[in-house]
Order: structure tokens, then C-alpha cells, then sequence
């Protein structure tokens, strides 16, 4: 994007950038919403080499869509604008921009530092991947800034956080944590897709990189799987020929048209959520089948201070415990007539899922048994891990109070 284009919008809300920033009335046709282009190669007005430093630069023509297509770039500018970044690179799906930024960047004989708890691809990929290229890793508390430091070493290249973290929603302090990790020379990168930048700017608070999947809230939905990694133009340039260009995880034009249209609504969307998820959860609080609930919006969760600093809007995402975990979640799947037992998040409709609590010490923390069974006796067993849609929010706390009840 070009320093021009960023100026554009200084002046612009949200709700504006959101629908306009990227796209424009088509100088052909004067289409005014923007063209699906399909095409995988276009043709050229002479002769070209065929790598893809010859067709690099802001202005350099659309040769091949692995290397770019013009309706996926738009969708790349209207997310720059958005969350207030350089530059930025729409991958296939969430895992393919946090495996395209992890391996892109950290080199055999790297550190990395990353929080405890994760999207589960996330810790599994971290877990299982990351060490077999010679990668090394610590996993730490990253809401408790002593451990972040005491992690980190000479080697440390990245500090990796995902705030609010799935599916506990506990917080990280972005600022606090973009000053150690520069301290130690390294980067901060944040998965931000459960916050989405009308929450938390994670750049504008100092992360030098953002991650999304988005298939959750920016798409909003669940018709398209998408990621992307944002931060500044340098960095990005060398690591969309890395990690986009060779390793091929790109979006697919028709995907990336589906989530520049769910985004330009996605100011609109997060108000809504935020305001439902509100309702649900003080209906849950005080709920006498529920005996946990996390949600950073309520003066309850522990770093209700932090989340009313970082983040603009508490988002949509709660989870909660019950005596009942598994017997509960069986009757949910089968019971529920509004909310789908289903995983993924952020989209208009309301999903629920339960998660044991061996599958969440599995893909978050790595806790010894002792330490796991600990962690039962104090938590209960499992989590309802719940995406507030956009129904009524009668209808949900009805729908969920049946099933309670039962
Ligand atoms: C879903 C999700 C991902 C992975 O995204 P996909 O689009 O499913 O590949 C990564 N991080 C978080 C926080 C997610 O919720």
C-alpha cells in the first residue's frame, strides 16, 4: 500500500475504512461493488522474466494469483487500513498465515517464547514442528511479565502471545510485552482473531506482527477460511515470498471477495456481539448450574482492568464451566435448537462446544500429571467454550436455560 493510500484514511472512522478502504468503483465499468477476479494468470503487455523478484513493487502488474490476484489484494489493503498497518498477507486459512510467519521468520538454532495457551494448531504446531527444524521453545504464563522475561534469552528472535487466549480468555498486556520482547532484540507477534482489529490494534500498541484467522470474525460467516499476517512492508515483502509465494498457501479470490464483503460489516458486527455476549454472560453468571465463567467484559474476570485498557470492545467469546461437562455437552449437541453444537467462532450464528480438560492441557498447557490433576480439582472438568452470534438474545439465554435446566 502506498504512503498516499494510508493518508486516505487518517481522517476516516472505522465503519468507513471497513467499507471502502481497498476497494473503489470499478474505471471499466463503474461496478460499484468490487469484481471477483478469477483468473489464475494474466496477460502480459511484453515479455517477462518468471520469478517473482522481477514483478516486485507496489506497481508491478498481476502476472500469476499464486503471486498475487487483484481481488485478494484488495482484501489485503482493507485489512491494513483496518488494523493500522504497513502491509499485509491473506493466506489460505489462519494455520497456513501462523505456520507461514513461524517458519518464515525463526531459524534452526532460534528461540521462540510463546504464551501457555493457545489456538490448539497453534501449541501443536509449536510443539511438534517448530523443534524438529531445530527450533527451540518456551512456553510461559505471558499475563505474568517476570515469566516472559526470565524466558527470554540472546537466541530469543519472537514472543508469540494470542489475547484473548482460547478458550480460557485470559489477556496478555500487548504494550508491556512489545517493550520486553525489543528489550531482548526479538519481535512481538499476536494472534488477535478472537479480539479483531475494532477490539485491540495490536501495531499501534507496538506488536511488530499481527495474526488472524479470517474465518472467524473478520469473515463472520462461516462460509470461508482465510488467514493473514500484518506489520510492516519490509518484513512482509520477504516473508510473502517465503511464506505465501513458495510455500503456496495462498487465498483463493473467490474467499477473499466473501471476507472483504463480511468485513466491511465488521464494526457493525462487534458492537452486536459485544452487546449480546454482555447479556449471556451476567444470564450465565447468575446462573445456578454455572459454577465458572470467563468473559473480559465482566467486572469478574480477573483482568477486567487490562481488557477495558487494550481491548475497545469485549468480543463476542465467552466460556464457562458446569458440574456437568461431558453428560451436559452430549445433551447440548442433541437439545439446542438455536445455537449449533459446533467448533469455530465469531460467526453470526451462536456455536458452543465443550472441551475436555485433558484436550485442553493437551493443545494449550504441558502440565504434568500431577500438576493436571491439580488443575481438575481447581477448574472442574472441561469448559463450554461459547461464540455469541447475532440471533436475539432472548432466544439464547431461553435456549440455553432449557438445556441447563434439563
Ligand atoms: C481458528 C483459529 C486459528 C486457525 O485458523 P483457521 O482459519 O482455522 O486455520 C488460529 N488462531 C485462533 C485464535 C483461532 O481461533
Amino acid at each position: 500500500m502506498s504512503g498516499g493510500e494510508e493518508s486516505q484514511w487518517e481522517q476516516s472512522g472505522l465503519r468507513t475504512k471497513a467499507i471502502h478502504a481497498g476497494e473503489g468503483i470499478d474505471p471499466t465499468t463503474g461496478a460499484s461493488a468490487p469484481n471477483l477476479v478469477m483468473s489464475t494468470t494474466f496477460a502480459m503487455s511484453q515479455p517477462g522474466g518468471f520469478s517473482i523478484s522481477d514483478f516486485e513493487g507496489d506497481d508491478a502488474p498481476f502476472i500469476y494469483s499464486r503471486w498475487g490476484n487483484p481481488t485478494v489484494r484488495q482484501l489485503e489493503e482493507k485489512l491494513a487500513v483496518l488494523e493500522n498497518a504497513q502491509d499485509c498477507i491473506a493466506f489460505a486459512s489462519g494455520m497456513a498465515a501462523t505456520a507461514g510467519l513461524l517458519l518464515g521468520t525463526l531459524d534452526s538454532g532460534d528461540h521462540l517464547v510463546i504464551s501457555d495457551t493457545n489456538y490448539a494448531g497453534t501449541a501443536e504446531l509449536v510443539r511438534q514442528t517448530l523443534p524438529r527444524m531445530g527450533i527451540q521453545v518456551s512456553i510461559v504464563d505471558t499475563s505474568d511479565i517476570q515469566s516472559v522475561r526470565c524466558a527470554m534469552r540472546d537466541a530469543t528472535k519472537m514472543l508469540w502471545i494470542e489475547t484473548p487466549a482460547n478458550p480460557i480468555l485470559r489477556l496478555s498486556d500487548i504494550a508491556e510485552l512489545a517493550e520486553a520482547a525489543h528489550e531482548y532484540g526479538a519481535s512481538l507477534a499476536v494472534d488477535s482473531t478472537f479480539a479483531t482489529p475494532i477490539a485491540t490494534r495490536p501495531i499501534e500498541l507496538g506488536a511488530d506482527y499481527v495474526v488472524h484467522s479470517l474465518t472467524k470474525y473478520i469473515g463472520g460467516h462461516g462460509d470461508a477460511l482465510g488467514g493473514a499476517v500484518l506489520g510492516d512492508k519490509k518484513s512482509l515483502t520477504r516473508l510473502r515470498n517465503e511464506a505465501l509465494v513458495h510455500q503456496g498457501g495462498v487465498l483463493s479470490p473467490f474467499n477473499a471477495w466473501l471476507i472483504a464483503r463480511g468485513a466491511a460489516t465488521l464494526p457493525l458486527r462487534m458492537q452486536a456481539h459485544e452487546a449480546n455476549a454482555l447479556v449471556i454472560a451476567e444470564f450465565l453468571e447468575s446462573h445456578p448450574r454455572v459454577t465458572h465463567i470467563n468473559y473480559p467484559g465482566l467486572p469478574s474476570h480477573p483482568q477486567h482492568e487490562l481488557a477495558k485498557r487494550q481491548m475497545a470492545n469485549f468480543s463476542g467469546m465467552i466460556s464457562f464451566q458446569t458440574s456437568q461437562g461431558n453428560e451436559l455437552a452430549h445433551r447440548m449437541a442433541q437439545e439446542l435448537d438455536i445455537i449449533h453444537y459446533a467448533v469455530s467462532l465469531g460467526h453470526h450464528r451462536s456455536l458452543i462446544c465443550w472441551i475436555a480438560t485433558d484436550d485442553i492441557m493437551a493443545s494449550t498447557f504441558q502440565l504434568p500429571d500431577r500438576q493436571l490433576e491439580a488443575y481438575r480439582s481447581f477448574a472442574g472438568d472441561g469448559l463450554f467454550r461459547l461464540s455469541v452470534g447475532l440471533e436475539d438474545p432472548e432466544d439464547l439465554c431461553r435456549d440455553l436455560d432449557r438445556v441447563l435446566a434439563g
